[in-house]
Order: structure tokens, then sequence, then C-alpha cells
């Protein structure tokens, strides 16, 4: 495999880089992004306001000898030009930090030792400066500092009075100060603790997911968002995995609702075991798991996603301990999953294209269990092809783009036209000619189908009302077809309009319908039959339905599918492969249950002649005809009749 920079440069306009780098903000757990933003905002206030405080200081008080408030200004804005610079440099917070702290204590020396000298900073300091120390230190910090800042004014009361160093030194205007710091100190006090307090409950309810305690979709939105900022403006690189719980309504359907929530929870905590720092663990939405890792190397995020997988899947969930490590119980149950990588900046440049494509992937898995799954572009234009033609689709009936063709059918032992089954052809003015495999697929999925066949059954309908009322003619159904109960209303109402007889059609489904065993369906396709139309079973051979169903539903024809046709070419063999022993097999069950026989995707005499001689009752194949329009098969029809 290619090895890859995890540095490959993205285009980000420096004003941009620029704004990440000063509002940079590590997410934490349980923290709102935007309480660290204001915070570093208000660092940035009082370093430029305390620069600002430094000339004006030396205006007013330098000749009255306060040189250690302006060497502490000094130190103050160093330290904080310091922090940025150590952030700049090393792309961590930790060292940042420790200059930030130190910024913060000489704001509150600067305060103890003379607070006359500063008052404006002072003054800032109790407006601004609890969430900056709030932030930096944390809540201890943020309630220890300013009791130290209180306690040191407190203490220069007895012996203050450095010489001529503040107006504050007069004992009049210093008590006045100390009470205003003190009341100051307690609100601020109690707003840091309120601020914490309210800032957890409100993390909790807007981050937290309440079945497995891990991040919400909000949260892993948000993570991403800024993983990305940051990924960007340093240039880093960033592994984004997704890892999909495979058939867990099983679970939930077998085991209840509050098991299943329990099952999730352990999956929650066997992941929680990856969180190496500045990753995510979270719960996107049901089934779907979101993590990601600071490494965008596809080596390693393949091994973290197969470890991954071993923590979801290696051991069955015990439904009677809540911990995985006490003695099985009788109860256990086994998840299968899939794991998806996408990587930044190679699968996405923003977090939404990132996250975007990882779906992608995970949506194109073949469902091979423990298989990593990493996104590849190819899938994401075929997705977007499907999408435009899905909403092309929509418009094909009204834009006149459907045709109905004629593939005829025969008697082989007589050799005589039976008539045809109907075919659909989508000719589309912007992507041309498509296939019924394709369009069919995409209409069942984007739930368009039932609109066509309605259109295939009245176009249908209106054209064999104009054919010979001997011949059958066949239409296909889909098995979304059956399940709404509109259809049957609407074939009987085409029925009346047109005038033919339910025993000129011949329904087509396949094989899959009757191995749902869905009652609704079965209804259906009973309530057709009663009704006089005829059903065939479309694609036989390529399912594994019962004789009993067949039996029991009663259609009238099997149609054995082409891929066993096509392989009958040499006669002489006959009998001899698998093939021809399942053809053969078909046939003579077919009969034993008294139904009809037609073979699918007929192309050489050869294969005619075999059917033939083993008592196929029908064909149809490019050997007789291909699909063509009404008038062609009206002049096949008329050759074919005999
Ligand atoms: P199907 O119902 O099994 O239709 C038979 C397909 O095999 C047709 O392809 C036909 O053109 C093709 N075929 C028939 N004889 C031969 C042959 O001798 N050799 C070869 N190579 N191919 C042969 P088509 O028209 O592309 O239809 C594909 C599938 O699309 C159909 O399979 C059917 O499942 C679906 N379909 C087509 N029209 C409709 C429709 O109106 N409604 C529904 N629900 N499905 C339709
Ligand atoms: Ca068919
Ligand atoms: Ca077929």
């Amino acid at each position: 495999m290619e090895a890859e920079s995890p540095n490959s440069p993205t285009k980000v306009s420096l004003l941009r880089r620029l704004s990440n780098f000063l509002l940079e903000v590590n997410p934490e757990p349980n923290t709102i992004p935007l309480q660290s933003r204001v915070s570093i905002i208000a660092l940035y206030v009082v370093a430029l306001l305390s620069a600002v405080a430094i000339p004006y200081n030396l205006q007013i008080d330098w000749r009255a000898g306060s040189a250690i408030a302006v060497v502490g200004e000094l130190l103050f804005s160093g330290f904080v030009l310091g922090g940025v610079v150590s952030f700049w440099v090393t792309r961590r917070m930790q060292l940042a930090r420790i200059f930030y702290f130190l910024a913060v204590a000489m704001i509150c020396l600067q305060l103890i030792i003379d607070a006359g000298g500063q008052w404006g900073l002072g003054a800032l300091y109790i407006v601004s400066g609890y969430s900056v120390i709030f932030f930096v230190l944390g809540l201890r910090g943020g309630v220890l500092i300013p009791l130290i800042l209180l306690l040191g004014t407190l203490l220069r009361m007895p012996f203050g009075n450095f010489h001529s160093l503040s107006i504050f030194n007069s004992p009049d205007i210093s008590s006045r100060y100390l009470t205003i710091l003190a009341v100051a100190t307690f609100l601020g006090i109690a707003a840091v603790c309120y601020q914490h307090v309210l800032l957890r409950g409100l993390a909790k309810v807007a981050y937290v997911d309440p079945v497995t305690g891990l991040a919400n979709r909000a949260r892993i939105e948000e993570h991403l968002a800024a993983k990305v900022a940051q990924a960007k403006t340093h240039r880093l690189g960033l592994g984004l995995l997704a890892l999909k719980l495979r058939k867990f309504s099983q679970v939930t359907s077998t085991q209840g609702s509050g098991r299943a929530d329990r099952i999730l929870q352990k999956v929650g905590r066997r992941l929680q075991q990856f969180q190496p720092t500045g990753n995510l663990v979270g719960r996107y939405s049901g089934t779907l798991f979101v993590l990601s890792s600071p490494d965008n190397h596809p080596v390693q995020l393949e091994q973290l996603a197969i470890y991954l997988h071993s923590l979801v899947t290696g051991q069955p969930y015990d439904l009677d301990n809540d911990l995985d490590d006490q003695p099985p119980s009788g109860n256990l149950v086994s998840l299968s999953c899939e794991v998806a990588v996408s990587r930044f900046p190679q699968d996405g440049e923003t977090e939404q294209a990132l996250f975007a494509n990882l779906i992608t992937t995970l949506y194109h898995s073949q469902g091979i269990p423990g298989q990593v799954l990493f996104f590849n572009p190819a899938q994401r234009e075929a997705d977007h092809q499907r999408f435009r033609l899905g909403e092309e689709l929509r418009d094909a009936i009204q834009l006149r783009e459907f045709s109905l063709v004629y593939h005829a059918k025969l008697n082989l032992a007589t050799g005589r036209g039976l008539g045809a089954e109907v075919l659909l052809r989508w000719h589309s003015a912007r992507s041309g000619t498509i296939g019924p495999d394709v369009f069919i697929p995409l209409a069942e999925q984007t739930g368009q189908i039932r609109k066509i066949t309605d259109f295939v059954i009245a176009q249908a309908f209106r054209e064999i009302a104009t054919l010979n009322p001997s011949l059958i003619h066949a239409i296909n159904l889909s098995p979304l077809d059956l399940a709404d109960r509109n259809l049957l209303p609407y074939i009987d109402q085409q029925l009346a309009e047109t005038g033919i007889e339910a025993h000129q059609i011949e329904f087509e489904i396949t094989e899959g319908v009757l191995m749902g065993h869905d009652p609704q369906v079965e209804e259906a396709l009973e309530h057709l039959r009663r009704r006089g139309f005829r059903l065939a079973i479309d694609d036989f051979g390529t399912g594994y339905s019962s004789l009993s169903s067949l039996s029991s539903l009663k259609v009238n024809n099997l149609k054995i599918d082409q891929s066993f046709i096509r392989p009958l070419e040499d006669t002489k063999l006959a009998g001899n492969t698998t093939k021809h022993r399942i053809v053969e097999t078909i046939i003579t069950m077919g009969h034993s249950l008294g139904l009809e026989v037609t073979a699918e995707g007929v192309e050489t005499q050869a294969q005619a002649d075999y059917l033939k001689r083993i008592g196929c009752t029908y064909a149809q194949g490019w050997l007789y005809s291909k699909p063509v329009p009404l008038a062609s098969y009206q002049n096949w029809l008329a050759e074919n009749l005999g």
C-alpha cells in the first residue's frame, strides 16, 4: 500500500487559519466549545488591555515609582505571548497552558502587590478573569485563585502602605476597595460554580447519548467540525471510523428493547476501551458508532478497525450480567458488525464530506464479516449517478419516456405462437436508453415502482385489447406491488375500461416473493388467482421456494431461469451435466404438480430441440424473437399463429 504523508496540503485561507489558530479549542468530553472560546477571547482581551495599560501606567505612576507594576505587566504580556508562541510551535496546548497559568498568576500577584496601579486591569480581571482562570486551571483554580487574591489584599491592609505606590494606600480607599473585591470575589466564585454545574448539566443533556453514555450525534458533529478545523490549521491528518452493528433488529425483536439497550450499553463500554487522548467515541444513531483518530495512515487505521471489530464481536454479550468480567450465564448473544474508514484530507475536505463518504462506504458493504471498508470515490460517483437517475425516473411517465415491448412465447410441441411477455423500456432524454435491470430495482428502492406498474398495466391492457383475445400476455409484478392494497382495485378498473378478460393476462412474480411468506402478498396472489388471472413463477431455480408453496398457491406456469438454459448447448451431453439434470428435474416436478413449464432465454436451435425432447411446454428467447415494439410483434404473430 502506498504510504501517504498525513500532511497532504489542503487549501485554507490564511485568515481562516489565523482565526482557527487564535480560537483554537480542544473539545473535551462534557465541555461546550463555545465556553472555551469565550474564555480564550477573554484572555486575549486581558492581554491586549494590559499592553495598553503599560504606557498609561508609565505616565501616571512612573514618577510615583510603580516600577513593580510595570515589570509585572511586562511579565504578564510576555507569558501570554509565550503561550501563543509555544502553541504555534508545538501545536500542543500543554505548554501553552503553563504559560497561561503563569500569566494568570501574574495578574493575581499584581493585584496583591498593587491594586491601585492596576485598577483598570483589576476591574477587567473581575469581569473576565474568572472565566480565564476557570478555563486554564479548572474549577478548583477558578475558586482558589480569587480566594488567594482576596487573602493577599486582606494581608496587605496591616502591612500595606508601600511607599506612595498607589492612591489606594489611603486606608479609607483601601477598605472600600477591599469590600468591593470581597463582594466581587464572592460573586465570581458563585458564578464560576454555577457555570460549572450548569454547563455540566447542559452538556450532559445536549451531548451525551442516554443509552450508552457516549457522545451523541450533536457532540460527534461538533467534535468533527473542530477536529477538521484543527487539522486544516496545522496541516494534520484525521481518521474517522464508523462501526455498524448488523442485524441488531433481530436482537431487539427476540430480547425486547430493554435488553437490547443493555447490549448497546455494553458495546459502548467495550468501545470506550479505545479512547486515546483527544479522540472521540460516540453513538451516532441506533446501531451506528463513530470514532475519530488523529492518525490517517491507512495501515494503522486498518489495524485499529480490526481491533475495534474484535472488541465488539470477539466475545458474546451476557444478558444476565451487567459486567463482562463476571462468569458467564447461559444467556449469551453474539453480535456482528462492519467497520468503515474515511480519512482527512484524502476522502473529504469538510466534516460533512468526510462523514457522507463514511456512510457511503458502509452502505456498499458486501456483508463480509470482519471486512474493513475503505472509502472508494467510484462508489460515491455511482451513488450520485443513481441519485440523478432516480430523479429523472420521477418524470419519465409524464415525459412519455416509457414504452412497452413484446417478447414472444411459443409452444414447443406445435411451434405455434402463444403470446408474449410485456417488458418495459425507458428512453431517457437526458441519459439515453436505460435497461430495466437498472431502473426497476431503482424504482423499487425509491418507492416509484407502483406508479410505474400502474403505467405498464394501463398501457399493456390497452394494447392487448387490440390483439387476438386467445393469446396470453404476461406482465411482471414487483413484490412491492403485491404488498399494496390498491393494486387489485386498479387492475379491476383497468379490466373494466379496456374490456379484456382476466384469463388473457398472466402475472409473473419472482421466486423470492414466495419465500418471503408475507401473508399480505399471499392474499393478493390468491385474489388474483380467484379473479381468473394466470400466475407464473419467474426466474425459477434461482431461489429456494419449496414445492409446497408452489402447490398451495396454484400457480399456472414455471419459468426456468435463463442461467439454466444457457449452458444447455451440447445436446450430446444431455442428462450428463448438473444443469441438464436440474432442468429435467424442474420439468418433471412441474408436470407432476400440473404446471406448465416455460424455458427462458432460448438462443439456439440445439437448446430448443433438447427442451422439446425432454417435454418442456413453452419457450421464449432470442431464437424466436427479440423483445420488439407492438407493430413488429403483430407481424411476428401473423407469421407464427399458423
Ligand atoms: P425477466 O422478467 O426475467 O425478463 C427476461 C429478460 O431476459 C428480458 O430482459 C429479456 O429481454 C431477456 N431475454 C429474454 N430472452 C433472452 C435470450 O434469449 N437471451 C438473452 N440474453 N436475454 C433474453 P429485460 O427486458 O432487460 O428485462 C430485465 C428484467 O427487468 C426482467 O427480467 C424483469 O425482471 C424486469 N422487468 C422488465 N420489464 C418489467 C416491468 O414492466 N415490470 C417489472 N416489475 N419488471 C420488469
Ligand atoms: Ca419476467
Ligand atoms: Ca425471467
